[in-house]
């Protein structure tokens, strides 16, 4: 496929979603779609800003969020949560299903998948007649890498309340 070519089916997903909303097609709207199809990070609304900031400095934050609002709507995008009390975007449309891993020192989130963890839920969810839906896992804790160098620092007072500080990797 040719690289022109490669965000094809999901541009055509919001254009249909745009449309179906009673929206026009704006180059701003384009722009933020093909800068959020282009990074595989998990982003906020804010982070996303920034980086159409970059190309664009006429686009308003508020069109960044109400856009994102509007690829989620359209199944193009979907919210994660990871305990900083802010929303981020990641893939969803032709994107498995994962769940994450956040480091409460670093911020950094893993992505990981087992095929016998989701058995076990579904196994759980049965056991009480419940109907999952959907779900999201989420395990809070310290990277290797921030364990290694936690062996050079001190420690943090015990009780201390783990602070989460999502960092995005293109900062
Ligand atoms: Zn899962
Ligand atoms: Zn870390
Ligand atoms: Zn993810």
């Amino acid at each position: 496929m040719k690289k022109k070519d490669k965000f094809e089916v999901e541009k055509a997903i919001f254009q249909e979603h745009i449309q179906a909303a009673g929206l026009r097609k704006t180059g701003q709207r384009d722009l933020i779609l093909e800068i959020f199809l282009s990074t595989e990070e998990h982003l906020s609304s804010e982070d996303l800003y920034s980086l159409v900031h970059q190309k664009d400095p006429s686009v308003g934050n508020t069109t960044v969020y109400r856009t994102l609002k509007l690829l989620t709507e359209a199944g193009l995008a979907r919210e994660v949560r990871f305990g900083d009390n802010k929303t981020y975007y990641e893939h969803h449309y032709n994107h498995d299903h994962h769940d994450h891993m956040i480091c409460t020192e670093c911020g950094r989130v893993i992505e990981f998948f087992s095929a016998e963890i989701e058995a076990r839920q579904d196994e759980m969810a049965g056991k009480f007649g419940f109907k999952p839906t959907h779900h999201s896992l989420r395990m809070w804790g310290v990277c290797s890498d921030c364990q290694e160098m936690a062996v050079e620092t001190t420690t943090a007072p015990s009780g201390a309340q783990p602070r989460v500080r999502v960092k995005t990797a293109f900062r």
